[in-house]
C-alpha cells in the first residue's frame, strides 16, 4: 500500500526508474513513448540530457539555497537576461517561483499593486475566459473556467468575470472570416470591461494557445493585437498565460510572438525548466517597473523559493541547449511534419472534428457526429478511456474532457519534446491511432 496520496489513491502507479529522450520506462521494464513531455507539456528538452545534470550539480557544488531578499545569484540574473533577450517588446524583469501557479499568482498579485501603487485602489478585478485552465492555487482557480476543477471551492473563491474564448471550430459564424471572428471574439472583452465599469478592472488573463482546457485552440490571427488594443483604450493590464504554450513549443520563443501579442505581464512556467527543476516566471514590462520602483519601491509579495539558484541554474542550462541545438527551428520543423501526420490520419476520421495547434503543441477535438459537431456523451469518458488504451499500449497523451462551461468535445493534446526524430512523430500518430480506434471501438 502507498503512503502517497496520489490523485487517484485507489489506482497503483507504475513507478518511474528511467527516461532518455522521448523514452521512459518503469520498474518493471515497460517503455513509453513520451507524446507529451513529462506527461504535462514539461519536458520539452526530453528526459536525461547531462548537461542539465552538470549544471544542477555545479551549482549545487557552489550554493544550494540562498533566501532572495539577501542575494541574488548568477543563474537568476544570466537566465532573466536570456528571457528578457528574447521576450516581446517592453518586457524588463523577471519575478521567480516554483510553478505555473505560483506564477499566476504573482501576475495578479503584480496587477492589483501596480494599480494601488498608481493611486487607483478601485481598480481589482480580473477578467478571464471560460473553458480556460490558469492553476491550481485559489486565485487562479477564481480566474479559471474549467468548472468541474473550479465547482468544489466555489465558495473560497473570488468572483472574475469571464468571456468565451477565441475557438472558430465552435464559434466562428457560417460566411464569417476568420479574421472578422477574431474581432468579434476579441470585443466580448469591450463590452464585459464596459459592463464591469473600467475603472474597476486591473487585468485581461488568456492564454494565446489554449493548451489543456481546449486542447491546443491557438488565436486566431488578429485577435491579440485587437485585445492589446482595448486593454490600452481601458488602462487595463494584459496578461498572457504562456504556462503550456511558451518556452519555444509554438515554433517561437513565446508563443504571442507568431501574431505579434505584447503584454504587460507574461507568465511561464512548465518548459522553462524542462522538467529538471520545478521553476516558473512572471516577466513584467518596463512601466510596471518604474510603478513600483518610483512607488513603495518593494514588490509585496514573494515565496521562500524565489529565485533558488538550482532551479535558475537549471533552466538556465535548458535555455542554453534550446539555443545551442536548435530546439526552437525544430520544434517548428517536427511540429509541421507532426500536424501533416495527423491531417493525414484524421483529417477524414468520423469522430476527429478538428485539428489545430501550433508547432509541438498540436490537439484533436473528438466528436460523435463530424456533421454536427456534437461531443460524445461525457458518461463515456472518452477522453479517460483513450488516455488509459494509449499508456496500456505504452504511448503517453494527454487527453480532457469536454468541459461543462460552454461546448467542446473531448480532446487529445500531443506535446512532444523538441527532440523528437522524424521517427518518433511518425511513431507517435500511428499508435495514437491505434488507441484511437481501440476507444471507438469500445464505445460503439
Ligand atoms: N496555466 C496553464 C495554462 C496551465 O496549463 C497550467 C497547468 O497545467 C498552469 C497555469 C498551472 O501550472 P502548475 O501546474 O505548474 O501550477
Amino acid at each position: 500500500m502507498s503512503h502517497v496520496f496520489h490523485r487517484t489513491p485507489a489506482r497503483t502507479l507504475p513507478r518511474i526508474v528511467a527516461a532518455q529522450g522521448l523514452r521512459m520506462t518503469d520498474a518493471d521494464g515497460r517503455t513509453y513513448l513520451d507524446a507529451v513531455s513529462g506527461g504535462a507539456a514539461v519536458s520539452s528538452i526530453g528526459h536525461g540530457d547531462p548537461r542539465i545534470t552538470d549544471a544542477i550539480t555545479a551549482q549545487l557544488g557552489q550554493v544550494a539555497y540562498a533566501h532572495n531578499g539577501f542575494f541574488t545569484s548568477d543563474a537568476a540574473e544570466e537566465l532573466a537576461d536570456t528571457l528578457i533577450a528574447g521576450a516581446p517588446e517592453g518586457l524588463s524583469r523577471v519575478i521567480y517561483c516554483s510553478g505555473g501557479s505560483e506564477a499566476i499568482e504573482s501576475a495578479l498579485k503584480l496587477a492589483r499593486q501596480t494599480f494601488v501603487e498608481r493611486g487607483q485602489p478601485g481598480k481589482g478585478k480580473v477578467i478571464a475566459r471560460r473553458q480556460s485552465y490558469h492553476g491550481a492555487t485559489m486565485g487562479a482557480l477564481s480566474i479559471g473556467g474549467n468548472v468541474p476543477r473550479k465547482a468544489p471551492y466555489a465558495p473560497m473563491l473570488f468572483d472574475a468575470p469571464l468571456i468565451a474564448p477565441c475557438y472558430p471550430y465552435r464559434d466562428q459564424a457560417e460566411g464569417e472570416t476568420l479574421e472578422a471572428y477574431a474581432i468579434r471574439a476579441a470585443d466580448a472583452l469591450e463590452e464585459q470591461i464596459l459592463a464591469e465599469g473600467p475603472e474597476t478592472v486591473a487585468a485581461f488573463v488568456a492564454e494565446p494557445v489554449v493548451g489543456a482546457t481546449l486542447g491546443c485552440v491557438p488565436a486566431a490571427p488578429g485577435y491579440l493585437k485587437r485585445i492589446r488594443e482595448i486593454c490600452d483604450r481601458y488602462d487595463v493590464l494584459l496578461v498572457f498565460d504562456e504556462v503550456m504554450c511558451g518556452g519555444g513549443r509554438t515554433g517561437f520563443a513565446f508563443a504571442c510572438l507568431e501574431d505579434g501579442g505584447s503584454p504587460d505581464i507574461l507568465v511561464i512556467a512548465k518548459g522553462l525548466g524542462g522538467g529538471y527543476q520545478p521553476i516558473g516566471a512572471v516577466l513584467a514590462s518596463q512601466a510596471i517597473v518604474d510603478t513600483i520602483v518610483d512607488g513603495s519601491g518593494s514588490l509585496k509579495q514573494g515565496f521562500t523559493y524565489m529565485a533558488h539558484p538550482v532551479a535558475c541554474a537549471a533552466a538556465l542550462a535548458v535555455q542554453k541547449v534550446i539555443a545551442e541545438d536548435g530546439l526552437v527551428e525544430a520544434a517548428a520543423a517536427r511540429g509541421a511534419q507532426l500536424r501533416a501526420g495527423l491531417d493525414a490520419a484524421f483529417g477524414q476520421h468520423p469522430h476527429v472534428g478538428n485539428i489545430r495547434g501550433r508547432g509541438l503543441f498540436q490537439g484533436l477535438e473528438f466528436v460523435a457526429d463530424r456533421e454536427t459537431k456534437a461531443p460524445f456523451d461525457p458518461s463515456l469518458a472518452f477522453n479517460a478511456r483513450l488516455k488509459a488504451n494509449a499508456f496500456a499500449d505504452g504511448l503517453m497523451v494527454y487527453p480532457m474532457p469536454g468541459t461543462i462551461d460552454g461546448i467542446n468535445g473531448d480532446h487529445v493534446v500531443l506535446a512532444p519534446a523538441f527532440v523528437a526524430t522524424a521517427a518518433d512523430i511518425d511513431e507517435i500518430v500511428e499508435r495514437l491511432a491505434v488507441a484511437i480506434d481501440r476507444t471507438v471501438q469500445e464505445i460503439n
